[in-house]
């Protein structure tokens, strides 16, 4: 398989802020002014194609391109020649071995885990060889979950120390034992809200 390394982030139309683009998707939410931007496949396909074509026949391994890019966005994009590989400790991804259709890829090294899903219909239209997305974050639908941690984190009242579960919707939460208002602090809410880094995605291709 070859891979694509894409890294990219596009100029919200609305409010000019950076947004950075964490996967094939074609609905994008601006965080900063929280809008909903369209990103069509023709405007994916337009950009893409080309990516596809250096990749596969021109560049050599870790050689890579970026570019700004003025057309239907605004948009930087970095694209190279490189193997997906685990986004904490960056050990290079055996896909062969290590996946087997399952919808995470566990670091062997580190244990960290890394999204993957087999490339949409759609996207094929883009880049015709695509086959698997590695490292692509959660698109719009499932932007509502908090970022950081799976799942809700236990956290003791600091004022009769019952056990709260957190779910990171509020940053005050009513202790449900003593109805005492409690505000999380910043390290909680930080790793349950982590700042949003860009985020390279792998297109694993045939
Ligand atoms: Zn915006
Ligand atoms: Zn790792
Ligand atoms: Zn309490």
């Amino acid at each position: 398989m070859k891979w694509a390394m894409i890294e990219m982030s596009i100029k919200c139309p609305h409010c000019d802020s950076p947004v950075h683009v964490d996967g094939p998707y074609r609905k994008i939410l601006c965080g900063s002014c929280q809008s909903e931007i369209d990103f069509p496949g023709d405007v994916w396909k337009d950009l893409l194609e080309d990516v596809q074509e250096e990749v596969v026949n021109e560049f050599e391994e870790g050689e890579g391109s970026n570019s700004t890019i003025f057309g239907h966005f605004n948009m930087s994009m970095t694209y190279a020649k490189l193997k997906a590989y685990c986004r904490n400790c960056k050990r290079d991804f055996d896909m062969e071995t290590e996946y087997t259709g399952q919808d995470m890829l566990v670091c062997p090294d580190c244990g960290a885990k890394t999204p993957v899903f087999p490339a949409p219909e759609w996207f094929k239209g883009a880049m015709s060889r695509a086959k698997l997305i590695v490292g692509a974050l959660p698109d719009i639908e499932n932007v509502d979950e908090p970022g950081g941690l799976s799942g809700p984190v236990a956290f003791s009242c600091p004022q009769c120390g019952g056990s709260l579960m957190i779910d990171g919707k509020d940053r005050i939460v009513i202790c449900e034992y003593c109805e005492t208002n409690v505000y999380l602090p910043d390290d909680l809410w930080l790793r349950l809200h982590p700042a949003k880094k860009k985020n390279r995605w792998f297109v694993g291709m045939e």
